[in-house]
């Protein structure tokens, strides 16, 4: 295991690692994982690759898990990376452009990332009840990861989370909470009841480890793209930790040796009714204040206030990247023009990187010739809803 310590990713405090843990002791802000990354790149490196289970858990050396036996997986990750030639001919600017598939981890989303990290810590530090508020998805990933654990799972979700989200959670065996609110809401409820409750909160960013699990999408973009990232990356943000966990996995590859310096410009997309990181990247801010009347058919996208935000905003834009908000309407016609395509039924978060690509190109910001990935982070038959007229 090649953990040192854990780090507050704003006041640099140090914080030790083998502990069950949530945020900075200091001051309340996301702890991130440091490896010893020479020792790390000893067994890791991109020839041991070839070799590997078709896993996120392929990179386990930069991973926080000591004993093998605590992994909960189902074979989640090293999603494809498939050609979108048939979309990109229909921009304004050529474009080699690529939707990396995350509709096909378990659970439909690339939350498993996450929750295959974050329980399989859980359990390795003893962890018996996890509880988390969920936009949606998150909630089907932790309901999955904590049965197959053997743990009690406590889930907190807007009432009008998509149906799919709802009935996953109870038949995987979660003890389910509609609330009627915000994530936000259900965020706080978890909070006041857990220490009385003996929860684990499993809140994204509040939590060391999903990060790491979401981080590997960056380092499977480089293996996919024979270790040449490419030169844009749209990523549907809510809580952000895909996108702050593919800049970290970046800096881990190339502390490795394993790519230069050049990063992706990296592109916020948000839906313009819940767009706070889009509104405090114009503004010049570094924390986004809460959005408010957040509201979205892209459930996954619901996050009026991220813990993370700095994290985002200083990746969007130490990336030379940006932040795009587009209507409800543009990304739900998107999964239906994506899906006519491509064949591929986006989640409507994933697809909202298209007309966000659109307006982009129509801007000058993408001139041509860029390879650009999209994120299609999870599957669009979790959302019937949507769908119906
Ligand atoms: C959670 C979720 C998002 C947002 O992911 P973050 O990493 O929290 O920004 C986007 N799309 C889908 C389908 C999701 O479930």
């Amino acid at each position: 295991m090649n953990v040192t310590h854990l780090e507050c990713s704003l006041c640099g405090l140090r914080h030790e690692a083998r502990k069950l843990q949530n945020l900075c002791t200091e001051c309340g802000k996301p702890l991130l994982v440091r490896y010893d990354l020479r020792a790390a790149g000893q067994t890791l490196y991109p020839q041991t690759l070839k070799q590997r289970e078709s896993s996120l858990w392929r990179y386990r050396e930069v991973l926080p898990v000591d004993d093998w036996a605590n992994v909960v997986s189902f074979g989640e990750g090293w999603t494809p990376l498939l050609s979108a030639s048939a979309v990109a001919t229909k921009l304004d600017k050529p474009v080699t452009l690529y939707i990396k598939d995350e509709g096909q981890n378990p659970t439909q989303s690339f939350k498993a990332r996450g929750m295959t990290a974050a329980i399989s810590m859980a359990k390795e530090l003893g962890v018996r009840k996890v509880a988390v508020p969920s936009a949606g998805n998150a909630a089907g990933a932790m309901a999955a990861y904590a049965a197959r654990a053997g743990m009690e799972a406590f889930i907190f979700m807007p009432a009008d989370t998509p149906r799919a989200n709802i009935i996953e959670c109870e038949q995987t065996g979660a003890n389910v909470t509609l609330v009627d609110g915000l994530i936000t809401d259900c965020g706080k409820i978890v909070a006041e009841r857990k220490d009385a409750e003996g929860w684990f909160d499993v809140s994204t960013l509040k939590e060391p480890y999903r990060v790491e699990g979401k981080k590997t999408m960056g380092y499977e973009l480089a293996e996919q793209l024979n270790w040449e990232l490419p030169d844009v990356i749209l990523y549907p943000t809510g809580g952000g930790t895909g996108l702050i966990g593919m800049w970290k996995a970046f800096d881990e590859m190339e502390a490795m040796g394993w790519i230069g310096s050049k990063r992706p410009k990296m592109i916020s997309v948000q839906s313009a009714t819940c767009a706070p990181i889009v509104r405090a990247f114009h503004a010049g801010e570094r924390f986004a204040a809460e959005f408010e009347n957040a509201a979205t058919v892209a459930s996954g996208l619901r996050v009026p206030k991220a813990i993370g935000d700095f994290l985002i905003l200083d990746a969007i834009r130490a990336s030379e990247g940006t932040a795009v908000a587009v209507t409800d309407e543009e990304l739900v016609a998107a999964v239906k023009e994506i899906g006519a395509l491509t064949g591929i039924f986006t989640a409507p978060e994933g697809a909202a990187c298209l007309p966000a690509l659109r307006k982009l190109i129509e801007d000058g910001f993408i001139e041509g010739g860029e390879t650009v990935v999209i994120f299609n982070t999870g599957a669009g038959v979790k959302y019937l809803e949507c769908f119906e007229e």
